[in-house]
């Protein structure tokens, strides 16, 4: 399959006073054309702050710094402010859990759909309209031209999703970053956001970098699956390979925390503790706090990640290595 995003060695940063505080450390994947990889962890594991690094939207004081960040062959990782501006909403997009974080409360939905088309593609007013129309209704809006004139307050929160899935498509963009875009939906509007976007990937052959920290909603859209804990990559696999026998103890964990449908009565099991914070990063492996297999080694030790095929890749030193772990509960 070709690639069509490769991200090499990326570290992401905030410098202090005395050294830096590691949101994102040496985390490596790629995206391959027409595929929905999906990253997923919990808060804090530094999912975001990775699909931000690609696409250049960090705040100043963060550093990014990487041994490339390749779309389609070219180091994006070096480009300047206004290159970056230029790339997105025309070859990346980026939808955000909450599109009235997004969305200018101010101006009508016509108006931001419409000048993101004129930023990239201007065709004169009346075909810019034209496109506009045509894009809600692929993302299934009745009344495009009611929904043009009105501003997002009026907008029910699954129809703002659906005019930010317009924008971020509009310009048929090669791959969109989608940062928990359901999250903040009820189940029912989020099965068909769900449905659409895959619908959409496929017409319009683009690919989907897919943040989420729910695994019910990645296995059902994501073809590979990269899982972050602590800013690092822990496991990645086929989104098969990941549920038929997840290896990291930390992807265990979270499997183990998700409702299953032959889930028995009661508590769900749960991860002990919590993400550590930059600051608190511990020695070692940094998930041995929390993991149930944890020996002396992982105490002192970071394990490397190791290759287990030619599409997965593990980080913990009893899997592949020197130990085999139980399988999970
Ligand atoms: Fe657990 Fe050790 Fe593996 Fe870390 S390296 S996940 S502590 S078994």
């Amino acid at each position: 399959m070709d690639k069509l995003l490769q991200v090499e060695h990326l570290n992401t940063y905030f410098p202090i006073h005395d050294g830096r505080l590691h949101a994102v450390c040496d985390v490596s994947f790629h995206v391959n054309k027409g595929e929905l990889l999906a990253i997923v962890g919990e808060s804090g594991c530094g999912k975001s702050v990775t699909a931000l690094s690609v696409i250049g939207l960090l705040p100043h004081r963060c550093k990014v710094e990487s041994e490339g960040i390749f779309f389609e062959g070219s180091d994006i990782g070096g480009y300047s402010h206004s290159q970056m501006r230029r790339m997105r909403g025309k070859e990346i997009s980026m939808i955000f859990q909450e599109p009235l974080t997004s969305l200018n409360p101010l101006f009508t939905i016509g108006f931001q759909l419409m000048e993101t088309i004129r930023l990239h593609d201007d065709s004169g007013r009346e075909k810019n309209r034209e496109k506009a129309l045509e894009i809600l209704r692929k993302v299934e809006i009745a009344r495009p031209e009611a929904i043009l004139r009105s501003f997002p307050n009026e907008l029910s929160g699954g129809m703002r999703q659906r005019v930010m899935i317009a924008i971020a498509l509009v310009n048929h963009p090669k791959l969109i970053i989608a940062d928990e875009p359901t999250t903040a939906l009820d189940v029912t509007i989020q099965a068909q956001i769900l449905a659409l976007m895959k619908h959409l990937m496929a017409e319009y052959r683009t690919s989907i970098m897919f943040i989420t920290h729910d695994l019910g909603v990645v296995a059902e859209v994501a073809d590979r699956v990269l899982v972050m804990y602590a800013g690092q990559v822990v496991e990645e696999a086929t989104v098969e390979e990941l549920f038929r026998e997840p290896m990291h103890p930390y992807t265990q964990g979270l499997m183990n925390s998700t409702i299953r449908i032959d889930q028995e009565e009661g508590m769900l099991p749960t991860i002990d503790g919590v993400v550590p914070t930059l600051a608190e990063m511990p020695d070692g492996c940094r998930f041995h706090p929390r993991c149930p297999h944890a020996k002396a080694l992982c105490r002192s030790e970071s394990p490397d990640v190791r290759s287990l095929g030619a599409r997965r890749r593990v980080r913990c030193h009893m899997c592949g290595g020197v130990a085999a772990l139980p399988a999970p509960g």
